[in-house]
C-alpha cells in the first residue's frame, strides 16, 4: 500500500503545527532546526508521514495504544453507526454499547463485576484512588487511606497520579504532591544489586522485593494502608517484568493486611502481554483494575475502572445516608463511541487470534533481541511479556553503567531513518535508563518482528560498532 497522501491537502500543515501545536513529551527547541513529523495515514502496523515515507510502527502509536493496528474500517463504521444513533448521554442513564461492552469485558475478568467508564488512564486511576479514600472514610474513620505505589511505576499525569508516581524524572518540578501516597521498592532483577539485599536472583529476589512491600506496610501501620497500586509489567519505568513468585507474595500480603490490590493495566490491558490482562499471567486476583490505551486501540478515547462486587457493594447507598455512594462523574464517560469501538476491538482480537499471535510473536521478538545481545555487548538485559519488550543498553556489562542518553537517541534515530519507529524509556534517570522499548500492534507477523530487530541490529552496529 502506498497510502493516499496525494489526496491529502498538506499545504501549510507543518507550518501550522510548528506555530501552534504544543506536542506531548518533547522539548520544542529541536523544532527550531527540524520539522515535526506529521503522521498522515496508517494501515496495519505501517504509517506514512508528510513526506510519504513509510514507517513500521513498533510502538503502536508512540505510547503502546493501537493494539489492533491502523485502518480498521470495521471499528470506524461501528463508531459512525453509533454516533448517528446516539452520541452521548451521561450520569445515571446508560447506553446500549456501554451495557454490552461492560458485559463482554467482565466475561474476560473472572472475579470482577463492575465497569466504571471514563476517558483516560490517569482519570481511571484517580477514580480508584478516590474509591480507596472513600472506603477509608466509610469503614475506618478515614484512617486506612494510604495508597502504596512502586518505585519506577507510572500511573498518570494528574497531580494525584504523579503523587503515586515512582518515576522521579517525571515528578521533578510538579510538586508539592498529594499526601497519603507512599513508595515501595521496585522489582527489577537486573539491577537487584543496587537494592542492598545481597546477591539475590529469580524467585528469591522476587520474594525479597515483595517482602519489602510488607516492611513498608509495617512501618506505616497496616491500619493506615488502604491500597497497593501496581503495574503488572512496569512499562515506561523500564519494561520491568517481575520474577516468579513475586505476585503470589504480593497477593498474600494484601490479604494479610486487608489492603485493596489495584492493578494498573493501562498499558498491559486488552492483549498486550498475550493474555487479556497482564495480571492474568500471574494468577493474581485484584480488587480494582484500570485500563485505557488498548481498550479501543486509540479509535476512541475510553478508559475503564473495573471492580469486584465487594468494592461495588460498599458504595450502595443506605436509605438513611444519601451521600454514601460514589460521588463522582466523568463527563466524557458518557460518550458512546468508546464502548462501541471497544466492542469491535475485542471482537477483532478474538476473531483474528491476536492473543495467541502476541504470545508467539513476543517470544520471537525476545529471541531475536537475545540473539542481538550475543552480538552487541551494549545490550545488558532483554525482558518483556508478550509484545511488550525492552532491551536495556549498558556501557559496560560488568558495572551495568547505562549508556548516555545521546547514544540511545542515536539508536532510535537510526531506526527511524530506516523506517522503523522504536521507543526508549526513562532516558534521563541514571541507573535505570536507556531501555529500548518495543510494543508493535498485536497483528505483527514474523517478518515484521524480524524487520524490527534487523533495524535495531543495523543501528547498534552503526552507533556502537
Ligand atoms: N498508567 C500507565 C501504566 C501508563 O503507562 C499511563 C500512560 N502512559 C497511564 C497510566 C496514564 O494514562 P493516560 O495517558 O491515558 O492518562
Amino acid at each position: 500500500m502506498d497510502g493516499t497522501l496525494k489526496e491529502n491537502d498538506l499545504s501549510g500543515v507543518v507550518a501550522a503545527d510548528k506555530a501552534h501545536v504544543w506536542h506531548h513529551l518533547v522539548s520544542h527547541k529541536g523544532f527550531e532546526t527540524t520539522d515535526p513529523k506529521i503522521i498522515v495515514e496508517g494501515k496495519g502496523l505501517r504509517v506514512w508521514d508528510q513526506n510519504g515515507k513509510e514507517h513500521l510502527d513498533a510502538v503502536s502509536g508512540a505510547v503502546w495504544t493501537v493494539n489492533v493496528g491502523y485502518g480498521r474500517t470495521r471499528i470506524a463504521d461501528a463508531i459512525r453507526d453509533q454516533l448517528v444513533q446516539l452520541n452521548y448521554f451521561a450520569g445515571a442513564m446508560g447506553s446500549i454499547p456501554g451495557a454490552r461492552f461492560a458485559e463482554r469485558l467482565i466475561e474476560k475478568m473472572p472475579g470482577l463485576s463492575r465497569v466504571y467508564y471514563c476517558n483516560s488512564g490517569s482519570e481511571a486511576n484517580e477514580k480508584a484512588f478516590k474509591m480507596v479514600r472513600q472506603i477509608a472514610h466509610k469503614r475506618y474513620g478515614g484512617k486506612k487511606h494510604k495508597i502504596l505505589y512502586r518505585d519506577r511505576d507510572y500511573h498518570g499525569t494528574t497531580i494525584g497520579c504523579l503523587s503515586a508516581g515512582g518515576q522521579q524524572e517525571r515528578n521533578a518540578q510538579y510538586g508539592p504532591f498529594a499526601p497519603g501516597f507512599v513508595e515501595v521498592p521496585h522489582c527489577l532483577e537486573y539491577r537487584a544489586a543496587d537494592q542492598g539485599w545481597g546477591d539475590l536472583s529469580g524467585e528469591a529476589y522476587g520474594q525479597r522485593a515483595a517482602d519489602a512491600i510488607e516492611e513498608v506496610i509495617l512501618r506505616e501501620g497496616p491500619d493506615t494502608v488502604g491500597a497497593l497500586c501496581l503495574e503488572p509489567v512496569t512499562a515506561g519505568g523500564g519494561v520491568i517484568t517481575p520474577p516468579q513468585g513475586y505476585w503470589e507474595r504480593v497477593q498474600e500480603i494484601c490479604r494479610k493486611y486487608d489492603i485493596l490490590l489495584h492493578i494498573d493495566e493501562v498499558v498491559c490491558g486488552v492483549g498486550r502481554t498475550g493474555n487479556w490482562f497482564g495480571y492474568q499471567n500471574y494468577g493474581v486476583k485484584p480488587d480494582m483494575v484500570t485500563m485505557a490505551k488498548g481498550v479501543a486501540s486509540g479509535y476512541a478515547a475510553i478508559a475503564c475502572l473495573v471492580t469486584t462486587d465487594e468494592v461495588f457493594d460498599l458504595f450502595k447507598t443506605d436509605a438513611d445516608d444519601p451521600m454514601d455512594y460514589f460521588r463522582d462523574i466523568s463527563t466524557f464517560g458518557g460518550c458512546t463511541a468508546g464502548p462501541a469501538a471497544a466492542l469491535e476491538n475485542m471482537a477483532i482480537i478474538e476473531e483474528e487470534g491476536l492473543l495467541e499471535n502476541t504470545t508467539a510473536m513476543g517470544e520471537r521478538l525476545q529471541e531475536n533481541l537475545r540473539a542481538l545481545a550475543e552480538k552487541h555487548a551494549v545490550i545488558g538485559d532483554v525482558r518483556g511479556a508478550g509484545l511488550f519488550c525492552g532491551a536495556e543498553l549498558v556501557a559496560d556489562r560488568a558495572s551495568k553503567e547505562p549508556v548516555s542518553e545521546a547514544l540511545v537517541k542515536a539508536v532510535t534515530g537510526d531506526c527511524m531513518a530506516q523506517g522503523v519507529i522504536i521507543g526508549a524509556t526513562n532516558r534521563s534517570v541514571p541507573g535505570y535508563n536507556n531501555t529500548l522499548c518495543f510494543a508493535p500492534p498485536l497483528i505483527a507477523s514474523a517478518d515484521d518482528i524480524d524487520e524490527i530487530t534487523g533495524a535495531v541490529d543495523a543501528a547498534l552496529t552503526r552507533v556502537f560498532g
